[in-house]
């Protein structure tokens, strides 16, 4: 049972001295019962209370990380049913297959994909995440010989292992080094070697069994041999039973603390169907419900790209708004002749403005203030958008360096703050904007510095 923070300070060293980047030990414990820290963080907690503390306060969907640097990748770490209950942890993995059956061309066309696919959106760059590697000919030096070409070809790819044969995933694994892969997959075949070989490696193993009950005696074995690090397969092949597996499984691991289905899953929309859409629309439902992986089996970007979004809107953290940095932005080369906007660092707010800026062609500056991810009138409304810190910003952004002019352009909807800021910045123009930024372009295509 998960322990309370009075419970967590009574086993810490209570020196109150705030190495834990925390300044009271009370505070601390707060932050590790309600797992928004590790207990590690505090240096003089002994190994036997890290363990303790450590196993008691472990999400109920174990986090497992595999890969190293730029491979990373981290899954599972989940504490609720649904996202505004709290958050989602760790976002689904999206990866591409391979096989050594495919040509040398599918398999270069995939590495390029996977490279090649990436998009920034609202600051966050959005790619897949792993290849998943399948020794489809259970043949070790062509599975070996393709590990090493997509290790070499996507170097911060985090890689699956997929063979039902211990000898083979050992030397491919070997192959991979410091990048430890996901071993895919331990069954009621070849278990025992899988799991001795996950141990040798100090890799983690995906356990796979035909349905979620054998899965579950699966994993309860491998719990028993003191392996921690799993992710599960629940043998299901329709949208329908992996829809049913995942939810059944998140909540036994949520509601009921069970552990053996307290892993997060990997599925394969790629072995559901053949039709590229309906692949697409079963990654979909599946990254919607709890699916650690989905392995697919090409990237596209007609198909990829929504699935990233869809997976972005789902794992941002509904408690905290998302924020660009507070900053002036150069939009399309502006001089010092440009215009100078000012608005708020809610991300949707700046790419909604920036995009209208750009698309206006009238190169312009553009102040970022913080104001803590809130939209404009709301930040008003809050105090952090006031005259008085928006005239400080103005002093120390140095955009009295960019431009000739002294005009200042504010949203629409703080004109009712033009005065004060021009009591707070006399030598300044305050210049009402408009309402909504559709209508920037048109503003911005008449603006003439003032005289
Ligand atoms: S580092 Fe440890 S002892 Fe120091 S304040 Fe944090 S929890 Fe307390």
């Amino acid at each position: 049972m998960a322990l309370t923070g009075i419970q967590i300070l009574k086993m810490l060293p209570k020196k109150n001295c705030g190495e834990c980047a925390i300044p009271t030990c009370l505070a601390f414990a707060m932050k590790v019962a309600a797992g928004q820290s590790e207990i590690g963080e505090c240096p003089y907690v002994s190994d036997e209370v890290k363990e303790q503390i450590g196993e008691a306060s472990a999400p109920p969907i174990r986090t497992v990380k595999f890969g190293a640097g730029d491979s990373a990748f981290t899954t599972g770490g989940e504490t609720c049913l649904f996202r505004h209950e709290k958050r989602f942890e760790n976002p689904t993995g999206i990866a591409v297959l391979v096989t050594t059956e495919m040509s040398d061309a599918d398999v270069d066309g995939r590495i390029e994909r996977f490279k090649s696919l990436r998009y920034e959106r609202v600051g966050v760059l959005l790619k897949a995440d792993l290849i998943a590697v399948k020794d489809s000919k259970n043949d070790g030096a062509s599975f070996t010989a393709l590990t090493n070409k997509v290790l070499a070809g996507a170097e911060d790819a985090s890689i699956i292992l997929i063979s039902d044969n211990a000898d083979n995933m050992k030397a491919a694994a070997a192959a991979c080094g410091e990048r430890k892969p996901l071993l895919y997959a331990a069954t009621v075949d070849n278990g025992d070697a899988m799991a001795a070989l996950a141990k040798e490696l100090a890799c983690p193993m995906a356990v796979k069994g035909k349905n979620i009950d054998e899965t579950i005696g699966l994993t309860e074995k491998f719990i028993a041999a003191g392996l921690k690090d799993m992710m599960i397969d629940t043998g299901a092949r329709t949208l329908r039973a992996a829809l049913e597996d995942s939810v059944v499984a998140r909540r036994s691991a949520i509601k009921s603390k069970f552990k053996p289905l307290g892993f997060s899953s990997i599925t394969f929309p790629c072995e559901i169907t053949d039709d590229p859409l309906m692949e697409a629309m079963v990654a979909s439902v599946l990254i919607a419900k709890y699916a650690g992986i989905v392995v697919l089996s090409d990237l596209q970007g007609d198909i990829l790209f929504p699935l990233l979004l869809e997976r972005l809107n789902i794992f941002t953290d509904p408690q905290r708004p998302m924020v660009v940095q507070e900053d002036v932005y150069s939009i399309s080369g502006p001089d010092e002749n440009a215009p100078v906007l000012i608005t708020c660092n809610f991300s949707l707010t700046y790419f909604i403005v920036s995009g209208e800026i750009e698309g206006s062609k009238v190169p312009s500056w553009l102040l970022i203030k913080d104001t803590e991810g809130l939209s404009v009138l709301t930040a008003w409304a809050a105090g952090k958008f006031g005259a008085d810190m928006i005239a400080q910003f103005m002093k120390k952004s140095g955009i009295e360096d960019k431009v000739k002019h002294r005009e200042l352009i504010i949203p629409g909807y703080l004109a009712s703050m033009k005065g004060e800021l021009e009591e707070e910045l006399p030598q300044w123009t305050i210049t009402i904007g408009p309402r909504e930024a559709g209508h920037l372009p048109a503003f911005l295509k008449e603006w003439k510095p003032a005289a």
